[in-house]
């Protein structure tokens, strides 16, 4: 859809994504994840000359959610997350909680939830077949994958309530082998850079853990040294 915003503003000492999705038309857009530096996502708003209609949180660690509350209390806007999350000792309620199968709407462009705890119990990710073209590339559609998977990399999970099984289980089914998704979806990642479901099943360091679903049974999980794999690489990364 060519008529559509979305922006990606790196923000904080944590480099948190954060991102603008939404409308060209009617300038209406989601706040995904604002981690930090309100001004800076302040200034890129009224540069587009959007009004925001509402907060997503893909999971509810700080460096997501920092300026949470300086921007509801701007805009007075609903937040959106799942309800797993609202254990965090920090957290505002959501006004809505988001689940598997959800979709919230701005403009044209739908936006489908995925849950895909694993960093954290209620992480979500959100895709949309709405959007195919980002910084002058098509793509089939974009996926918001929170700290779940990143451009090379995955999430921790040796963090309050992070489970490797279901992180690397929630990225090969909803994301790696999401039979709604393509290869050439485009990921955007809590942190890093850009890249695409086709990149990250080729040249993810931990793409031999992203297993086809007719793969994905416990017993042949384990089967495999997988175990030893996710103890020591996962727990050594920044
Ligand atoms: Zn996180």
């Amino acid at each position: 859809m060519k008529n559509s915003i979305l922006e990606k503003l790196t923000v904080g000492i944590f480099g948190c994504n954060c991102y603008l999705i939404g409308s060209g038309i009617k300038k209406e857009i989601y706040i995904i994840d604002p981690g930090a530096e309100p001004n800076l996502i302040l200034d890129k708003i009224s540069q587009l000359n959007a009004k925001p209609i509402g907060i997503i949180l893909t999971h509810a660690h700080p460096d997501h959610t920092g300026c949470l509350k300086v921007l509801q209390q701007k805009f007075h806007i609903p937040i959106f997350y799942n309800q797993k999350e609202y254990k965090h000792p920090i957290l505002m309620k959501a006004d809505r909680w988001l689940n598997e199968g959800d979709i919230l709407a701005v403009g044209k462009i739908n936006l489908n939830i995925l849950e895909t705890g694993g960093h954290t119990p209620g992480g979500i990710s959100l895709y949309s077949k709405d959007i195919e073209l980002f910084r002058g590339k098509k793509y089939d559609g974009i996926i918001f994958t929170g700290d779940l998977i990143f451009r090379r990399s995955v999430g921790r999970t040796d963090l309050h309530r992070g489970n490797k099984e279901h992180l690397f289980e929630n990225i090969s089914k909803k994301i790696i082998y999401n039979p709604q998704l393509t290869d050439n979806f485009l990921i955007l990642a809590g942190h890093l850079g850009l890249t695409t479901i086709k990149e990250e099943k080729t040249l993810n360091p931990f793409g031999n853990l992203f297993l086809k679903p007719e793969d994905w049974k416990k017993n042949k999980y384990y089967d495999k040294d997988l175990k030893d794999i996710l103890k020591t690489s996962i727990e050594e990364r920044p």
